[in-house]
């Protein structure tokens, strides 16, 4: 029947562009269509009655008997492969893939299988083209994204450094804004220093020059007293200008960040004596200091000159802002690991709205302008005590007195 055919098959036979190759049982060709001859390489008939293995590779040759006795049994439509990749071989020996589709049946109580084969090389071609394409990009996608994490830490670091840079031109800007704002203060400092001697300046200088006149005229031996009470005015009057100027030194040098503290190992008692015996020439009639006499035990270290510079200023504004026949009392308090300086005088007081304000620079309560003063010496008691681990603090009334506590810690040596 193959061998004669009959048209209407031979015509579909010979025009399927898929390879037709039917076999018998015992797996011989015994037809295949010029599709099949020609993906196989082989002229038309010259498969007829060859063995199906001659067109399987040689390494699956042993396996196919086995297949086709099993698909011979089940007897139904069915692919090739399972999912395996399947192939062909040519008759010149070269393989390439396929795809196959197994159809048994029955003519004449002889069992036939047709397969349906179709060349998938340039599909499987197309298909590693793909794959290579994908792994290409893939690799390309790699090398993209770590360039671009690169980049990502290049720039993160960049970043990093110019914060950095922010930060450091930050400092420096505020440093010359320091600078700046200090040099300003200095001259401000110098500016007010020149105003302030021309105004604090005249009076005790004029009050100098009446003295000193005044004294002149007191030739005679026994009026000496008189000689005497002149000397101790003008003594007086340098003093308040020589305190004045080391206030003014003082601001100066703090402003500047040139004080030095320098801690000496000193008697206390000799710190008191000096200060008070320098008050008390300019004490006011009837005024008078009452201090402690029994300290020659207390041994301090601390600079002794900014302590004296401090009870010294203390005492000046206790005399300076109290009437005239009043107490003074400076009082010490020996604690643990502190020492308290108190003095207490019964004057004018500083009056509560002005309080808050007593430590600024330049500043002066109200009912202290018709005494002299430059508002500076508070201020910088204040700064070196503070600087010197110490405090500064007070209690007053108006019109009843005011009291300055000054604490410092006990060093020990
Ligand atoms: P000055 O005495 O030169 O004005 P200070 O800095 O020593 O400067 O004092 C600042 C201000 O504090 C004074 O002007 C005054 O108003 C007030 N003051 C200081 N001590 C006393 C005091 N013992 N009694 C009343 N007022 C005082």
């Amino acid at each position: 029947m193959f061998e004669k055919g009959e048209n209407l098959f031979n015509v579909l036979f010979e025009a399927a562009s898929e390879g037709i190759i039917v076999v018998d049982s015992h797996q011989n060709i015994v037809a295949s269509n010029i599709a099949a001859d020609q993906m196989f390489g082989y002229a038309k008939g010259e498969l007829l009655n060859k063995p199906l293995n001659i067109l399987i590779p040689t390494r699956y040759r042993d396996n196919h008997p086995k297949h086709f006795k099993g698909f011979l049994h089940h007897s139904e439509k069915r692919q090739m492969g399972h999912g395996r990749d399947l192939y062909g071989v040519k008759k010149n020996g070269d393989q390439f893939p396929v795809e196959a589709g197994l159809n048994p049946f029955e003519i004449e109580g002889e069992t036939f299988v047709m397969s349906l084969i179709i060349d998938i090389s340039i599909r499987k071609e197309t298909q590693r083209q793909i794959k290579e394409l994908n792994n290409e990009l893939e690799g390309k996608i790699q090398v993209r994204t770590r360039e671009l994490e690169e980049s990502i830490s290049k720039l993160q670091n960049l970043n990093l450094n110019l914060e950095l840079e922010i930060k450091k031109r930050k400092e420096a800007e505020n440093r010359i804004k320091a600078a700046l704002q200090k040099e300003k203060e200095l001259n401000e400092l110098k500016t007010k220093f020149l105003s302030l001697v021309s105004h604090e300046f005249k009076t005790p200088l004029s009050g100098i020059l009446t003295s000193v006149v005044l004294a002149g005229k007191y030739k005679l031996e026994d009026q000496q007293d008189k000689r005497e009470k002149h000397f101790n005015t003008i003594k007086s009057k340098v003093h308040y200008l020589d305190n004045i100027l080391n206030d003014f030194l003082s601001i100066e040098r703090l402003e500047s960040g040139k004080v030095n503290y320098k801690y000496t190992t000193f008697d206390l008692s000799k710190v008191i004596n000096e200060v008070v015996y320098n008050a008390n020439v300019t004490l006011k009639s009837g005024q008078e200091i009452e201090y402690p006499q029994n300290i020659d035990h207390i041994i301090l270290r601390q600079d002794e000159k900014i302590l004296e510079l401090v009870l010294s200023n203390l005492l000046n504004n206790a005399i300076k802002y109290s009437p005239e026949d009043t107490l003074i009392n400076f009082d010490i308090k020996l604690e643990k690991d502190k020492i308290i300086f108190i003095i207490k005088d019964e004057g004018i007081g500083i009056p509560e709205k002005d309080q808050k304000h007593i430590f600024e620079r330049y500043f002066r309560a109200e009912n202290a302008l018709l005494n002299q003063g430059t508002g500076i010496g508070l201020n910088i008691a204040k700064v070196h005590l503070e600087n010197l681990g110490g405090k500064i603090y007070f209690k007053s009334k108006d019109n009843e007195g005011t009291s300055f506590f000054v604490e410092l810690p006990l060093i020990k040596d």
